[in-house]
């Protein structure tokens, strides 16, 4: 399926002419395959056919680029975006998306199924892939709705969904709430070998009188004046949905894990063998939610008194939490609980935010700073370049049961990101090619930079300052 979409990637996408033949060779950078374990030195060969380490020959037509001091890594993997197509194409549609995508390393997304209408129609799982196939964008696995327009009441039809190409099913954003429809939904993912990705969120805790609590429960949250959602919201739809997975058989995914409890369920039941993983997102890992806070009222050296002083580029669900969340993700990521980086990336339009923080809409973008986000942890000691690659490649792989296919050079999808680990970059819109700017990272400062991406073979981002 992959090597058909390189002849059509030409179109839309790629910026700068391969070699003959379409061969590229990236000479003396670092080389990380987590895949493979490979960390060193070495040149590789970019063909529409996949990767070669080190080639024992290369054909004189070959174009080649110089990346000494360069870090060379399988095409990331994000295991949960939003694009927004069908319906909301003034945030981000699958073009604008694709392009952000790129710019930040990542050539295989996990597409949501919230969209307008909601993907729980195979016909609408096919268009998902089709067009982006025809303009050469970012490679899309769609996540189809586990019920009917993720509504919880009844099942979508998961045999068909699944033969239409759908890799995972979720109801993302509007977690199943009812028990029995979650076993009937678990029951069904374990029969056709579907991974099942939940929005841990038990709604009657976080919506109050009809209100969906904007932000953590949390000092900040009573000193602002605004609704709190408390982490066990999160941690008990884990607690519950654990043993569902283990009663059933079924894969399950916990996705966006942001609390020091659920990450400590998910850990035990690994230990006893239940089919489950989870990923993290990185606002989760480098921000609290004494952040939410905007940057002047904290300058003035006050605290916050009203909604309005909260920002509204840092409201997303699950929200930021605690500090001591914060810490226990850092530790996931360190010893292997946590499984991929992911970013859930979600647009929203600048007139949209501007409703302010308790009434305009959850969601950050994180296409373009997820792994320089990461690259924080590598700095700091936390984790090495080689787990950091894993993270964003054979991890999410590994989670969507493509391990050995997408995120190593042993696969053949000609996906391939070259950074540059000690270039320093500030966060602004300007420096961002999504359509929405709702980044939770503005204004901040971070190290490593995304330098040419190719996918499917062929370059299509080079940064050229
Ligand atoms: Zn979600």
């Amino acid at each position: 399926m992959f090597k058909t979409l390189a002849r059509l990637a030409a179109a839309e996408f790629t910026v700068s002419t391969n070699g003959e033949g379409g061969l590229t060779l990236l000479r003396g950078g670092r080389v990380l395959d987590a895949h493979q374990r490979f960390d060193d030195v070495a040149d590789v060969l970019i063909s529409a056919d996949g990767c070669v380490i080190g080639p024992s020959a290369v054909p004189s037509h070959a174009r080649v680029v110089d990346v000494r001091d360069r870090w060379v890594l399988p095409g990331l993997i994000d295991l949960q975006v939003h694009f927004r197509e069908p319906g909301q194409t003034h945030k981000e549609d699958l073009l604008s998306g694709s392009r952000a995508a790129f710019a930040g390393g990542i050539t295989t997304v996990v597409v949501m199924p919230n969209t307008t209408p909601a993907l729980d129609d195979p016909e609408l799982v096919r268009g998902q892939n089709e067009k982006t196939a025809r303009h050469g964008g970012v490679r899309i696995l769609v996540a189809a709705a586990a019920t009917k327009a993720i509504a919880g009441l009844e099942l979508s039809d998961h045999r068909a969904l699944k033969a239409a190409g759908a890799i995972s099913l979720t109801d993302d954003g509007m977690p199943v709430q009812d028990d029995d429809v979650m076993a009937q939904v678990l029951a069904s993912c374990a029969r056709h070998g579907l991974l099942f990705m939940q929005h841990a969120e038990d709604l009657r805790q976080t919506r109050v009188d009809g209100q969906h609590a904007p932000m953590n429960a949390s000092l900040t949250q009573q000193l602002a004046g605004v609704r709190g959602q408390p982490s066990g919201a999160e941690s008990h739809m884990v607690a519950r949905d654990l043993l569902l997975a283990e009663e059933t058989g079924a894969r399950y995914h916990v996705l966006h894990c942001s609390t020091q409890a659920s990450l400590e369920l998910v850990r035990a039941a690994k230990m006893r063998g239940v089919r489950v993983t989870c990923e993290a997102a990185p606002h989760h890992l480098l921000l609290s939610d004494v952040d939410v806070v905007k940057a002047s009222v904290i300058a003035a050296g006050r605290p916050p008194s009203s909604p309005d002083d909260l920002d509204p580029n840092k409201k997303m669900n699950p929200p930021l939490r605690h500090l001591s969340d914060r810490l226990a993700l850092a530790a996931g990521l360190a010893d292997g609980t946590i499984d991929a980086v992911a970013t859930d990336h979600a647009p929203h339009a600048a007139h949209e935010k501007a409703r302010g923080f308790v009434d305009g809409p959850f969601g950050v973008i994180g296409l373009e700073t997820a792994f320089a986000a990461l690259l924080t942890f590598v700095d700091g000691g936390t984790i090495t370049p080689l787990r950091a690659v894993e993270l964003m490649t054979s991890g999410p792989a590994r989670v969507l049961g493509l391990s050995g296919r997408l995120g190593t050079f042993a696969g053949d999808s000609g996906d391939v990101v070259v950074v540059d680990p000690r270039r320093d970059w500030n966060v602004t819109p300007g420096a961002l090619l999504s359509r929405s700017k709702n980044s939770a990272f503005l204004g901040m400062r971070f190290r490593g930079r995304v330098e040419q991406t190719y996918a499917r073979g062929l370059c299509v981002y080079q940064r050229f300052n």
